[in-house]
């Protein structure tokens, strides 16, 4: 590799490194107008009701894990996962067209990781040194975290994610409502933060985990996620 080579690349890692941390910085509250943006009914929620169902189901997600680590005490992810009776299988390889997914949920009680990606991910953070930055996070257990709720999610339908519901439409006393599919991530996330002592949002991870398979793709997101950062209006809360 010749010198200028070697430059450019070095050149292309710190670029990314700076992406992260831009990421990093985010709050909850921007990373739950990010997760609405992408949900097929957001625009049925005005933006105070927004704010609120934000605030509601990162609590949601914290309670949970609160609850957990009450039940179980300060376990592991893995130790809560033979706690809790859940399978855990470990996928090499993926299809063309779920090669973005990188953790399911399977009622009544399985997970599946698909580990290239994992790998793929940590092996990323090693060589741009975000390491530190994203706190020496697990990747795997990461995901785990965030399957595990959905898991709870499944168990509890009382909870917050599961019950709320908005009106797509009404004719009379005839009404139509609907859930929300980002309350559920939005938890997740919060969940998954909780768990494993996060002091930043494993959103960052929807840029990350996708980036060696598809690093354009990543890229055009990273600038999508950016329009939600310091918004004005969106108060601050962590
Ligand atoms: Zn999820």
């Amino acid at each position: 590799m010749s010198r200028s080579s070697l430059w450019a690349q070095r050149t292309i890692f710190d670029v990314m490194k700076e992406m992260i941390r831009e990421l990093v910085s985010m709050t909850e509250q921007e990373w739950g107008t990010y997760a609405f943006s992408r949900d097929p009914i957001h625009k049925r929620v005005s933006t105070d009701l927004r704010r609120e169902m934000i605030q509601s189901a990162n609590r949601c997600g914290r309670e949970e894990a609160q609850k957990l680590q009450k039940r179980f005490g300060q376990q592991d992810i893995t130790q809560l996962v033979a706690a809790l009776g859940l399978n855990i299988n470990r996928e090499d390889s993926f299809g063309v067209d779920n090669f973005i997914t990188f953790a399911q949920f399977h009622s009544p009680n399985s997970i599946t990781l698909f580990m290239g990606n994992v790998t793929a991910t940590q092996d990323l953070i090693l060589e741009h040194d975000m390491g530190e930055m994203l706190q020496y996070v697990d990747v795997e257990q990461l995901l785990t975290a965030h399957e595990m709720f959905h898991f709870i999610e499944e168990e509890t339908p009382t909870l917050y994610t599961r019950t709320t519901r908005i009106d797509l439409w009404g004719v009379g006393r005839l009404r139509y409502k609907s859930g929300l599919i980002c309350l559920g991530e939005i938890a997740a996330m919060a969940f998954a933060a909780e768990m494993l002592h996060l002091n930043y949002s494993p959103y960052v991870f929807d840029v990350l985990l996708p980036w060696s398979k598809n690093e354009i793709q990543s890229r055009k997101l990273y600038q999508d996620i950016l329009q939600f950062k310091n918004v004005k209006g969106e108060e601050k809360n962590g």
